[in-house]
Order: structure tokens, then C-alpha cells, then sequence
């Protein structure tokens, strides 16, 4: 008999699970095993409402192998010495991971490998992240050029998908610890099935919202977007069975609307594999900026400020509301990301890097790769960045993509009555309709915290400076 063990780290799913599939390839019985890492752990507890999502899908997925005649051993200690003991006790010959260009998990992945037998499987993206070069050798540092490589490749197909396992061989008796309670509710449903279930009511059927998809994505106000960054950024669903939905939501359709939206939609899958892939051959990103001349910005780092933006207290409504989404629900719609972010380092000159580390606290889909991209390319100093020139004017950004206000009534509840021609800009209105309104500015909500048209000056001749 071979035993063989399934390493799960971000793949906690049994479709399409190329490591899974690999160890069932090696051995007659797969020990499936979850390592809880002491170090991560403490890197990540200000991230609860991660932390708890993990711990839910890690509990899905012990019940969905326990369905197939197997269950999840979990660990707690260094990755090295826990698999290396259950090793000893198994007597595995092999053991299969995802690769995942993340450094922290390069790094631990290449000391385990120096001594135990671990194989490392693609799975992450639909392209291997090193796949993907260009002509001339290297990697692509602009989105464009890197999206049509990705898409000349052949492209995924249904019968890439590989479904479940029926059955799987019982492990023998070992010890496994308990998986913990998060501290906080899981704000999303974890879990394979529930992962399953969201991307067939996204992309699948006729009137699917992938088909409106191209116009819906960039309103706050209306849920346009899959909402699947949590299952994606922990594998509950594969990337591959993602980019097949929506292959064939443009295949099956006769509108060319629906089909230049389902492509989009794959577009934004191709961003999030563009962004690992930078992330695994520019693992500097993760602490300085890509551009070298841009390294020496002259950021203001205002403590209070900064305080205002992380509590949604800055005095733009559309800032506040979309800060209030992040830490109340651990999820931001991408325009709100790239609205706070913009606020952050364009009108507070408050650097990057503590946006991005308090949104990695925050976010249930907090994702190395993804999150650095996005504050990079918001900061204008990233691989293929939004010139740094380019300032969004919170206000008009609110009037385009939130043009009724619902999203702003909704996180901002103190400002649910004030009239629609003032809500973008509450600091206009005058007294008599503040009293009206019941808020008072200054009082009840703030007073705007900088002057975006002083502040887009000063941040122009910050960058041009540097
Ligand atoms: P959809 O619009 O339905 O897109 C489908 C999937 O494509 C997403 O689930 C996501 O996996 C991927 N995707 C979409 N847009 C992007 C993008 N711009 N970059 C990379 N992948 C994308 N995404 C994360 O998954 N984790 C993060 O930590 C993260 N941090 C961000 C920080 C900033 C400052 C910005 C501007 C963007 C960030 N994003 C991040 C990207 C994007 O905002 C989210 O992926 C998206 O809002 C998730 O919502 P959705 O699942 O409904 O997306």
C-alpha cells in the first residue's frame, strides 16, 4: 500500500485540485492535512473575519471529505516538523502542495522541500506563473500584452474540470487538532459548495448577471460583481472552473453585449493571475515600489489623518461609506477600493503601504498578490499603474457610480436624510437644510478633512518631485 499526503494550504476544495489529484495519482491512500502555522497565525490575527473564513471553509472541507470516507487531519506547529512527524507516522512516500508565489510561502515550501518529498503542483491561476514570457524572454510587466499571451495559449475547456472525488481511502487512526473558532463570524458562507453555488448564479442561465456584468461592475450602489474574491483567494473554487464559466457565458450567448461582458469578466480573472504572476517574479513589490523612480515620494503620513480614513471619518461620503463596507464586512466593491485608496495616497499623501496593510487586515479576500497590485497601481507607482497624475475627484466618482446614493445612505446612516443634491457634498448644504437633515456638519459628520482641489496640487508636485 502507498500513502501519499495532500498538503492543503489555499486550495480547500476537492474539484479540480491539482495536488489532490496528484497525491491520488501516488498513492492508494491520500492523508489530506491542514497545518495551522503559529507565525501565520500571529502575522494574521488582526485579520478575524479572515482568519475566521479560513477556519470555515477548513471545517467544510473536513465534512466534505468525511462524506467521501476520508477526513481532514489538522496540525499545529512549524509546516517542516508537523508533516515531516506524520511522515513518520504514515509512512508517505510523497506529498503534494500549490505552488503559491507568495515569498513567505516560497520560502517555507523551499525549506520543507529540502527535507521531505514535497512535489508542488500548479492550481493557483490558470497559467503557470512562469508560462506566460515574452517574446524576448521575462516576464510581462503591462496587463495588455500579458492578457493576450494568456488568451493565445489554447484556451480552458469543461473537460479541463475535474470533479470530486467519489471516494476516498479512510486515514489511519492520527491525531488531528481541533480547528478553532474564529472570533468573529465568517461574513461570508465558507465553503466549496457555497463557492459552487455563487459562481453558477453569476455566470450560469440566460439572464445570468455576468451578462450585465460590463455595465453593473463599476456601480456601488447595485450587487453587479460575483463577489467570489473570498472563494477564489482561498480556492474554494478554482480559478480554471471560473475562467470556464466565463468562456462559456460568452460562447453560449448571441447578444453581443452579454459576450463582450462575460469577457470582461475574464478579463478581471486575468488580472488576478497577471498579479501573482508579478508578484512571483517581482517578490520586491511586497515592500517597495515598482518604479525605482518613484522610491523617494516625500509622503506626509499624517497619524490622524490616516485615523479619519481607516474609521470612515474624512468627511467625503463615498470615502466613508466604502470604509465602513471594508471594516464592518470585510469586503469593498473594487470601486470603493480604488476611490479609498486614491484618497489615501492622492489627497492624504499618506503612503501606500499602510493602506495596503490595513486593508490586508480588514479584507476576507486579503490576498498578497492582488492587494499589492491594486495599491500599487492606484498609487501610480506600480507594473502597469494608473498614471500618478490621474486624481480621482471623490465627489465625481460618487455622483457617476453611486448616482442615487443608496450606497451612501446605506453605510452612512446619519446622512440618510439628507437631500439628494447635497449628499455627495454635505459640507454645501446650507444650515437650515444641515437642521433638517438632522446633521449637522461638523457635529455629526464631519467636515472634509482636506480640500481635494489644494490637495491634488500638492500631490502633483510631490510625485513630480520625486
Ligand atoms: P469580480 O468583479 O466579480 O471579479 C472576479 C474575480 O476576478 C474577483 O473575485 C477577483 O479574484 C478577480 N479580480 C477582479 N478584479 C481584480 C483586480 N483588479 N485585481 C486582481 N484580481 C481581480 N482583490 C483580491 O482578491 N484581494 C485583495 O486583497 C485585493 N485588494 C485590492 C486592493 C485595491 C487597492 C484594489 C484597487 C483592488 C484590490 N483587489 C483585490 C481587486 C478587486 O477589487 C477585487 O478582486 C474585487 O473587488 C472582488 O470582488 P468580486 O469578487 O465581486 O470581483
Amino acid at each position: 500500500m502507498t500513502t501519499a499526503i495532500w498538503w492543503a494550504r489555499r486550495d480547500l476544495r476537492l474539484h479540480d485540485n491539482f495536488a489532490l489529484g496528484a497525491a491520488l495519482a501516488h498513492g492508494d491512500t491520500v492523508i489530506p492535512v491542514f497545518v495551522l502555522d503559529p507565525a501565520l497565525l500571529r502575522a494574521n490575527a488582526a485579520a478575524g473575519k479572515r482568519l475566521a473564513f479560513l477556519f470555515g471553509g477548513l471545517r467544510a472541507l473536513d465534512a466534505d471529505l468525511r462524506a467521501r470516507g476520508s477526513r481532514l487531519i489538522v496540525r499545529t506547529g512549524s509546516p517542516g516538523d508537523e508533516l515531516a512527524a506524520l511522515r513518520e507516522e504514515t509512512g508517505a512516500g510523497a506529498i503534494y502542495a500549490e505552488a503559491d508565489p507568495w515569498p513567505y510561502a516560497r520560502e517555507r515550501d523551499a525549506a520543507v522541500a529540502r527535507h521531505l518529498p514535497l512535489a508542488m503542483t500548479e492550481g493557483i491561476t490558470v497559467r503557470p506563473y512562469d508560462a506566460i514570457s515574452k517574446a524576448a524572454g521575462g516576464p510581462y510587466t503591462v496587463f495588455t500584452p500579458y492578457s493576450r499571451a494568456w488568451k493565445s495559449l489554447p484556451l480552458p475547456v469543461a473537460t479541463d474540470l475535474r470533479p470530486p472525488p467519489d471516494r476516498l481511502a479512510a486515514p489511519p487512526q492520527l491525531g488531528s487538532a481541533p480547528i478553532p473558532d474564529g472570533h468573529v463570524a465568517a461574513p461570508f458562507p465558507p465553503g466549496e459548495a457555497e463557492a459552487l453555488r455563487r459562481l453558477a448564479v453569476f455566470a450560469e442561465g440566460r439572464n445570468a448577471p455576468i451578462a450585465a456584468y460590463g455595465d453593473a461592475r463599476n456601480r456601488v450602489d447595485l450587487q453587479g460583481t460575483s463577489e467570489l474574491s473570498p472563494y477564489l483567494r482561498f480556492g474554494m473554487v478554482s480559478a480554471l472552473r471560473a475562467s470556464v464559466a466565463a468562456l462559456s457565458a460568452a460562447g453560449d450567448t448571441h447578444d453581443a453585449g452579454a459576450r463582450q461582458s462575460a469577457g470582461t469578466w475574464l478579463n478581471e480573472l486575468i488580472w488576478r493571475e497577471f498579479y501573482q504572476s508579478v508578484l512571483h517574479h517581482f517578490p520586491a513589490v511586497l515592500a517597495q515600489e515598482f518604479q525605482a523612480g518613484l522610491r523617494g515620494i516625500a509622503w506626509r503620513n499624517h497619524r490622524g489623518e490616516f485615523a479619519a480614513w481607516c474609521e470612515g471619518r474624512t468627511g467625503y461620503p463615498i470615502v466613508d461609506a466604502a470604509m465602513r463596507q471594508l471594516t464592518q464586512s470585510g469586503w469593498m466593491h473594487n470601486r470603493g477600493r480604488m476611490i479609498t485608496a486614491s484618497f489615501l495616497v492622492k489627497d492624504l499623501l499618506i503612503d501606500w503601504r499602510w493602506g495596503e496593510a490595513f486593508f490586508m487586515e480588514h479584507l476576507v479576500d486579503g490576498d498578497p498578490a492582488s492587494n499589492n497590485g491594486g495599491w500599487q497601481w492606484t498609487a501610480g507607482v506600480g507594473t502597469d499603474a494608473a498614471p500618478y497624475f490621474r486624481i480621482f475627484n471623490p465627489v465625481l466618482q460618487s455622483e457617476k457610480f453611486d448616482p442615487e446614493a443608496a450606497y451612501i445612505r446605506r453605510w452612512l446612516p446619519e446622512l440618510a436624510r439628507v437631500p439628494a443634491r447635497y449628499i455627495h457634498a454635505p459640507w454645501r448644504m446650507p444650515d437650515e437644510v444641515q437642521r433638517q437633515a438632522g446633521v449637522v456638519i461638523g457635529k455629526d459628520y464631519p467636515a472634509p478633512i482636506v480640500d481635494h482641489a489644494l490637495a491634488r496640487e500638492r500631490t502633483l508636485a510631490a510625485f513630480k518631485a520625486a
